[in-house]
């Protein structure tokens, strides 16, 4: 099947699949296996010095993997992927493929909270020293690069806020640079945002949810878009010079677009290990088919939730760019033109107290620390995810106390607006 001719819906469903080879079976199979007969030593050798493709060791490859690979690199319209265990260790990897250590990359302030987390804490301990920007405002990305700036990273539908980032604007401070631009796709899923059509050079996920939206199975990946020169000077030394570990390869001579996820599976996913299981592969597969379908719904509920916050008493402000008067629904019309997302922020009037007790209260939502499920979700950010961040931090991510978050599920929207209002009357 030639992907380029299909539409997204087709590409959801058949793109990276085919009836296996071996049985016919027309699902994918889960390859469950750890390793791979070689068919002699001449095949085994060129497998290990990277002259042929195939399977060695599932933390490196597996055939299960490689479908979900396919599949997301065509529905982002990237030339290849890179499937792990989760977002965060998708982040670690293209970090790791990028920076050396005293190297900066900028990120915008206003991010999921693991990943601030991740990178005030973690990443500096390897010297990969984070500087942050301000998400509303581009000009900031380019006031923060320095001569030691490796890369720029961004939310494309902010998490907690659901904001909207201007990408195109971002992505030309990244042009004019010389960095590539990392676009964290996570909230919108190519469905509603293809970061790569606007400029950005490499998309994470965490597969964990939406993408796999049935709040079942661990995931990340990375989707190399192909439109990034490694070349130039001697930034990235993985991908430009020659590689003392695959007889002095090097990469992007090797293996020009898709150089830099070979980079992350050899060098990354090899030394660091965070490998997905073949079962978590099947089960986000088996999600993807329905994607469309899924975060259409996701998003029409979210709207008819938005506007039904919108005018109770006790709700102080709605952080939602569907409606049509929010700040970001022109970016919401740009960048997402089939519906803003399910994912958002409101404010109570009762402040930290009140966001506790709605919380508390819920029946058919549930108060945990995810999103992107079948159900709705809820959570308060201030005394959960972000209880690791100071007063200034949590103003500028967008999670002051009053703050709740939602995640719309895909149930009926009469339900979830029955619940929210008994919790918050309650
Ligand atoms: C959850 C999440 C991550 C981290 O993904 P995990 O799969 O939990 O490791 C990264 N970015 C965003 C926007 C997320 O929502």
């Amino acid at each position: 099947m030639s992907d380029q001719e299909h539409g997204f819906d087709t590409l959801a469903i058949h793109a990276g699949a085919a009836p296996d080879p071996a049985t016919g079976a027309r699902a994918t199979p889960i390859y469950q296996t750890t390793s791979f007969v070689f068919e002699d030593t001449q095949h085994a050798a060129d497998l290990f010095a990277l002259r042929a493709f195939g399977n060695i060791y599932t933390r490196i490859m597996n055939p299960t993997q490689a479908v979900l690979e396919s599949k997301v690199a065509a529905l982002e319209g990237g030339t290849a992927a890179l499937a792990v265990s989760s977002g965060h260790a998708a982040q670690l990897l293209v970090f790791h493929g990028l920076m050396q250590p005293g190297d900066e990359f900028v990120a915008a302030r206003q991010l999921y909270g693991g990943s601030i987390n991740q990178f005030n804490q973690s990443f500096k301990a390897f010297g990969w020293n984070v500087v942050w920007a301000d998400a509303e405002d581009p000009a900031s990305f380019e006031k923060a690069l320095s001569e030691k700036t490796k890369a720029i990273f961004i939310e494309s539908i902010a998490n907690p806020g659901g904001r909207i980032t201007d990408i195109a604007a971002i992505a030309k401070v990244a042009q004019k640079a010389g960095v590539p631009l990392i676009v964290d796709n996570t909230l919108a899923t190519p469905y509603l945002c293809k970061p790569l059509d606007h400029g950005a050079n490499i998309v994470v996920h965490s597969l964990t949810k939406f993408m796999g939206g049935h709040g079942n199975s661990m995931g990340g990946v990375v989707v190399d878009g192909g439109n990034f020169d490694w070349t130039t000077g001697d930034k990235y030394p993985l991908l430009s010079e020659p590689n003392p570990s695959y007889n002095g390869m090097i990469l992007y001579e090797t293996f020009g677009n898709i150089a830099f996820a070979i980079a992350l599976r050899v060098l990354g996913l090899r030394d660091l290990g965070p490998a997905i299981s073949p079962t978590n592969a099947f089960n986000i597969l088996t999600g993807m088919e329905t994607l469309s379908l899924r975060m259409q719904r996701h998003c029409d509920n979210a709207l008819k939730v938005a506007q039904w916050l919108k005018e109770q008493d006790t709700v102080w402000w709605v952080n939602y760019a569907g409606l049509k008067d929010d700040k970001h629904h022109d970016l919401a019309k740009k960048y997402c033109p089939n519906g803003a997302g399910a994912v958002f922020t409101f404010g109570l009037k009762g402040g930290y107290e009140m966001g506790v007790k709605v919380v508390s209260n819920v029946r058919l939502l549930s108060h945990l620390a995810n999103v992107g499920d079948t159900r709705s979700l809820i959570i308060h950010p201030a005394s959960t995810t972000h209880s690791q961040l100071s007063p200034k931090q949590l103003e500028l991510a967008g999670a002051t106390p009053d703050v709740v978050r939602l995640s719309i599920g895909i149930e009926d929207a009469n339900d979830i607006i029955a619940d929210l209002d008994q919790a918050m009357s309650a």
